[in-house]
């Protein structure tokens, strides 16, 4: 399916879900864009501004936006909880058919929302917004990004395209998965990727700060990172395992060694081959047995996330007659 294949899917009624902390800066700009898509929208659409804990004049703007326009939504949290929190609870929110998620900074242009509609209604459940470019951001930000995105897709076996932040859309079915997920240390792109369903990608200049400052220092972006890491792989713990193996190999080379100079060739100091010998077997013996510890861990933090074993795409036949529909034709709740 392309951009010009057939129309599988009348045109949906789109929440676009804006986490927002401390952007007094962008707000009135991004109100406005924001009104001018919500009218483009054929079927309508409504966005949920979830406010993380903003301590600048955030809270009374968006207020007022709402009071102005009661298609603008405002969900706000007690203190700041991070993006990914926001993110979970504007999707909770959300009522769409299809949800947008977009930043607050206008480095996510609302304009491209029409054409992610488009890839909906030819059938897609999923569309990332791709950047082709990073405009006014720092080197080390592009690299660090650059490293961010490959190590990310390792780390989740390949299923995450590269240079996506959280601009995309989904599908109702996918957003019911992705609200089923409920695990603390949350990346929302690697959850999306996990979920399935047909993903396409779509391209996009990514413009700078349309005004304000980063909320994500390099301390939050390295929290970021290791985040990513550890709740999408096990690998980490499987280290120990690897390394205690390859000690213990090269560890017997080296007491073969120790062995031919201390009791053939009887030199060296007494003692050495025998303390040689023993260091090498248990540091062996430890490793492995951190490694197979960390199996487990790993087993339990498998089940601890609680993920679901598969997710449905689509049923036919025993189903209960109200799921036996295609998802596009499904009424909107
Ligand atoms: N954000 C948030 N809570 C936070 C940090 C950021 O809701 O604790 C929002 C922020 O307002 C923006 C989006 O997340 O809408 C992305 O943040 P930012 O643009 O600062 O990240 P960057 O583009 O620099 O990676
Ligand atoms: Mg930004």
């Amino acid at each position: 399916v392309s951009e010009a294949g057939p129309l599988v899917r009348s045109d949906p009624f789109v929440s676009i879900v804006v986490p927002v902390f401390d952007e007094q800066e962008v707000l009135r700009t991004l109100v406005t864009r924001l009104r001018s898509i919500l009218d483009e929208l054929t079927a309508g659409g409504e966005v949920w501004f979830v406010n993380d804990g903003s301590t600048d004049e955030t809270s009374d703007l968006l207020w007022q936006a709402h009071r102005d326009d009661a298609r603008l939504k405002v969900l706000e949290f007690s203190r700041n909880f991070g993006q990914p929190a926001a993110i979970t609870a504007g999707l909770d929110q959300a009522r769409g058919d299809v949800v947008v998620l977009m930043d607050a900074d206008l480095q996510d242009p609302p304009e491209i929302v029409p054409q992610m509609v488009a890839f909906y209604r030819r059938g897609f459940d999923v569309v990332h917004a791709q950047r082709r470019s990073r405009a006014g951001e720092s080197i080390f930000k592009k690299m660090s990004a650059w490293i961010f995105y490959r190590l990310l897709r390792a780390a989740t076996s390949g299923d995450l395209p590269v240079d996506v932040g959280e601009f995309r859309l989904m599908s109702r079915e996918v957003v019911e998965v992705l609200r089923s997920l409920r695990e603390r240390h949350r990346l929302i792109r690697g959850l999306v990727a996990w979920v399935g369903f047909s993903q396409t990608t779509l391209s996009f200049e990514r413009p700078k700060r349309a005004a304000g400052t980063t909320k994500y220092s390099l301390g939050r972006m390295v929290r970021l990172g290791f985040d990513a890491m550890t709740s999408f792989s096990v690998l980490p713990l499987k280290l120990a395992t690897f390394l205690g193996f390859a000690a213990f190999v090269m560890g017997c080379g080296y007491a073969g060694y120790a062995i031919y100079v201390g009791y053939i060739l009887k030199l060296g100091v007494p003692g050495w081959t025998s303390l040689v010998i023993l260091n090498i077997f248990f540091s062996g013996i430890v490793l492995v047995c951190l490694g197979l510890i960390g199996e487990y861990v790993g087993r339990i933090f498998e089940e601890v996330k609680g993920r679901p074993l598969y997710v449905v795409r689509r049923r036919r036949g025993e189903a209960p007659s109200g799921d036996e529909q295609a998802p596009s034709d499904r009424a909107r709740p």
